[in-house]
């Protein structure tokens, strides 16, 4: 069977970035495991799943544009301190849960400055360009309900 619109797929992955560092890779985790066709996993890289099958292994690179976004610098803020009290010890890499004009976003830390503190909203892989190395380990048919729900039920996705 082949991935289409309605399938479920799993994979085996591993993500680096231009310097080949890996940023991500589900060795040792059981596979990935996703309703395709409904944007659960990034862009780019659902476009290159379609028309795979189980034993299928390819290597795809994926634009920001089509990844987790280019970085956007009007999500980089700098706020004062005070705007983390009760917080014990600020550092950089530190993750809180914001309310912006969007609704609720996280933001992470990326400098501190005396009083100022800078905040980042983008996404931790926003404006990398992404390399994958796939497996495919299995292909199946989506239940009605799967595709109703719009993910996956069962080993790898949602109990309830
Ligand atoms: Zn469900």
């Amino acid at each position: 069977m082949q991935i289409a619109d309605r399938t479920v797929a799993s994979f085996n992955y591993t993500l680096t970035n231009d310097a080949g560092e890996v940023l991500d890779a589900s060795a040792g985790r059981e596979p990935l495991t996703y309703l395709h066709g409904v944007g659960n996993i990034v862009a780019g890289l659902e476009k290159a799943m379609t028309g795979k099958k189980a034993g299928d292994k390819f290597k795809v690179d994926v634009t920001p544009e089509e990844g987790y976004g280019v970085h956007n610098p009007g999500l980089v803020q700098v706020v004062p301190r005070d705007a983390f009290r009760g917080v014990d010890k600020l550092q950089t890499g530190m993750q809180f849960r914001a309310d912006s004009d969007r609704g609720p976003m996280t933001v992470v830390i990326t400098g501190i400055e005396g009083e100022q503190v800078t905040v980042d909203g983008n996404h931790p892989l926003a404006g990398t360009t992404l390399h994958f190395a796939i497996e495919i380990t299995e292909v199946r048919e989506a239940s009605v309900e799967e595709v109703l729900h719009g993910h996956v039920h069962g080993a790898g996705g949602h109990h309830h």
